[in-house]
């Protein structure tokens, strides 16, 4: 590795080239220094052309050496959450997990055992999901704590799989214009953040989009306020406005989309050779000008129709564009600003923009996913948008093709989504969770309805378990507790995970000993195994088990050895699938899949707790929980350097809303709505539109006064989602009314 500046090493150091573990998933590359065992500081190592890494990372050391780490495993002799431990050892820990382990699986079913875990390192989540398999439990998937309407609706738009589908909005190498929407990157996404500006000094003018006056949009060119869970009105608008001008790439929607697809009137599929000709032939037919009949879509020398209503062998098509156009007109500036209340010019000059500075990149941001239970809807009316303007990248994205299934040794383990594991330990659906194992996530603090989950649903449960640094919330309602290294700690293999992270795939090494009595995901869940009697379970070292997975001969991996990793991060061979995995292989703004939900296009659909339903007569402010600039998630809280540049949790109103309330700021608020409540200090703010109140999300109940922030939000299942990949918790999607408290 050759760095282009100075590295000040404190003399006898040694300077370890890793990745920054934490799970905000850009994995920026970082030097790490030891000296005698000790981790002694943590810089930027030179990566890609880009040398920086956030405080979080810098704080490393103050998080390692964290007095209140985790110790030794305890078990728990009091009430759960009452805080009362005995501190045991590892082999009675184990003993007492596997032998309840077995007893529930004996009782209820082996799939009555949950798992979950979070972390950007493979052995991180593929050992959770491994050993689940190993013992025939269930995994529950992570995402759908707010991360999975945007990965939805990529797959119904694009076939891709996570936050890839970030790369067909924006990985241009000079766009022209720049739109973050619902997007923070100046706090929330560094390397994103650097791409705009790049572009911006390159001459790019950037407009942003939300509810929120952010960081972001302090940098803008343009700051567009927009009503909450309301994008989707704004991207059909905008699309109206295209449409009436003739503004859209016709060329590109016949080429890469499923415009030209005849679509079925009497059952919304698309039309198939099969349906109109013998045989069993699943080609997509389209409507040839030229001939004037129908004709399948891989004919050469056709003219497609992408308007019009045609009858083929009896049955009533219109080309997908058809239905598209029709959607859109129901949506005129005048309309989707009366939605949105963003002005008609406003409106109208933005979706000219948009379609003619070519090429427009897209910045989508956890702001659309999490603003609406139709959060999917969201962003697939915006990669429409993108799609009918040809301001799409067209190419697979950079992926790392590990094997994956390195860990599955004794098969895949049952799969619920995270929002399904409420219903399964309340309802017993789709069958019984009666254990819960919890790998570094803090499922308590972070998932939606904390009460009805600590009051409803953890009696129900005969097993918590909480593999932690620290003494999480989630921690603090197990009844055994396991310490787990940091990831300083163990070497493990970091992949890139799509939307701005690093696109390389990298080791994160261990550097210093495991602390205390912790130890690594690897030793703990091969110890399990022994207690439970699974053998040939993780028979090998973590270093053979990197070289399997990167062994996975899938041409992005050609050329990439672990000594190659030992050395440098190693830049993906490009993938040689077809750049969009829908099941046509085009942009599919149609999905078939979502018919039955009305949700074949990209309608709109009002937030469920909008600030135009009756609840909001009870309940009239809307609450955004973001992400904050110095934490991730609940991580970091308790680190002394961050504490003094972020002190404590805050609530931003605007002056219009804290004035007739009698809210002055600084003063202590009472937040609720029927799920539950949380106290914090006001602070008024102008960058806060009225009827939206906003605070970071990620503190855990001990630093507010009473409550918590997730004791308000709403574990509700979007079924459409669900048809799709994992229903998302829209925490933002939430009503609330707040009133001055007195402190004490
Ligand atoms: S941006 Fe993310 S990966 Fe980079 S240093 Fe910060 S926490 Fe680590």
């Amino acid at each position: 590795m050759t760095l282009q500046r100075q590295v000040r090493a404190v003399p006898g150091a040694e300077v370890i080239r890793t990745v920054c573990p934490y799970g905000c998933g850009i994995s920026c590359g970082i030097l790490a220094h030891v000296k005698d065992g000790v981790l002694l500081k943590v810089e930027p190592s030179d990566h890609a052309g880009t040398s920086h890494v956030c405080v979080k990372s810098l704080s490393a050391p103050k998080l390692v050496y964290h007095p209140d780490r985790l110790k030794h495993p305890m078990k728990r002799v009091g009430e759960r959450g009452e805080g009362k431990w005995q501190p045991i050892s590892w082999d009675e820990a184990l003993e007492t997990i596997a032998s309840k382990l077995k007893d529930i699986g004996a009782k209820y079913g082996t799939n009555s055992l949950g798992f979950v875990s979070t972390g950007v390192g493979l052995f991180s989540n593929l050992l959770t999901v491994g050993f689940a398999g190993a013992c025939g439990g269930t995994f529950i998937l992570p995402a759908g704590l707010g991360d999975s309407a945007g990965p939805c609706a990529d797959m119904a738009s694009f076939g891709a799989f996570m936050w890839y589908g970030e790369d067909y909005l924006n990985r241009f190498e000079n766009p022209a214009f720049c739109v973050a929407w619902g997007n923070n990157p100046a706090d929330t996404q560094p390397f994103k953040w650097r791409r705009i500006m790049d572009a911006k000094e390159k001459g790019a003018r950037l407009v942003v989009i939300d509810p929120r006056f952010t960081t972001t949009a302090s940098k803008a060119d343009e700051y567009i306020r927009i009503r909450p869970g309301t994008d989707a009105a704004l991207a059909l608008g905008m699309m109206n406005v295209i449409l009436e001008r003739g503004l859209h790439d016709i060329g590109f929607l016949i080429q890469h989309t499923v415009a030209p697809f005849l679509v079925r009137m009497d059952n919304g599929l698309f039309l198939r050779e099969k349906d109109i000709s013998r045989g069993e032939s699943e080609k997509y037919v389209i409507w040839d000008q030229g001939e004037n009949s129908a004709a399948t879509h891989d004919m050469s020398n056709t003219s497609p129709a992408v308007i019009g209503t045609f009858t083929v062998n009896g049955i009533e098509c219109k080309p997908a564009f058809q239905l598209l156009s029709e959607l859109i007109d129901q949506y005129p500036p005048e309309k989707a600003s009366e939605i949105t209340n963003v002005p008609v010019e406003t409106m109208i000059k933005l979706a000219m923009e948009y379609a003619t500075q070519k090429p427009t990149a897209t910045y989508r941001g956890m702001g659309g996913t999490r603003g609406s239970l139709y959060g999917d809807l969201t962003f697939r009316a915006i990669n429409t948008l993108a799609a009918i303007t040809g301001n799409i990248s067209v190419r697979t994205p950079h992926t790392t093709q590990y094997n994956f299934m390195t860990f599955m040794t004794h098969g895949i383990s049952d799969l619920v989504t995270l929002l399904q594991m409420y219903e399964a330990i309340e309802n017993e659906q789709p069958h019984p969770l009666k254990s819960l194992w919890m790998t570094r996530h803090n499922l308590m603090n972070q998932d939606p309805n904390f009460n009805k989950f600590t009051r409803e649903l953890l009696p129900k449960l005969e097993l918590v378990v909480a593999v932690d640094m620290f003494m999480t919330t989630s921690a603090k309602y197990a009844d055994i507790v396991l310490p787990t290294c940091s990831p300083y700690e163990w070497n493990d293999l970091a992949a890139s995970i799509g939307e701005g992270s690093q696109d390389y795939l990298q080791l994160q090494k261990k550097v210093i000993e495991p602390l205390h009595e912790s130890k690594s995901d690897i030793e703990i869940y091969s110890g399990l195994a022994e207690k439970m009697g699974i053998e040939g379970f993780l028979d090998k070292t973590d270093k053979e088990y990197i070289e399997i997975m990167i062994a996975s001969g899938h041409p992005t991996m050609e050329g990439i050895t672990l000594e190659k990793l030992e050395e440098a991060p190693q830049y993906p061979a490009p993938d040689p699938a077809p750049p969009f995995a829908t099941p046509s292989g085009r942009i599919e703004f149609y999905t078939e899949r979502l018919k039955d939900f009305d949700q074949a296009l990209p309608v709109y659909i009002e937030p469920m707790e909008s600030q135009r339903t009756p609840l909001a007569h009870k309940y009239p402010l809307s609450i955004s929980t973001t992400h904050p600039k110095y934490r991730l998630h609940s991580m970091y809280t308790n680190i002394s350097w961050i504490r003094e540049i972020d002190t404590e949790p805050v609530l931003n109103i605007s002056p219009e809303d804290a004035k007739p309330r009698n809210i002055k700021d600084g003063d202590l608020v009472r937040v609720f709505n029927d799920r539950g409540e949380v106290k914090l200090k006001a602070q008024v703010q102008n960058g806060i539109p009225q009827r939206l109140v906003n605070m970071n999300q990620g503190w855990s109940p001990w630093h507010y006064k009473a409550g918590t922030h997730q004791a308000l939000t709403h574990n509700t299942i979007n079924p459409a989602q669900a048809a799709i990949y994992e229903p998302n918790a829209a925490f933002c999607d939430t009503l609330v009314e707040i009133e001055r408290v007195e402190e004490g």
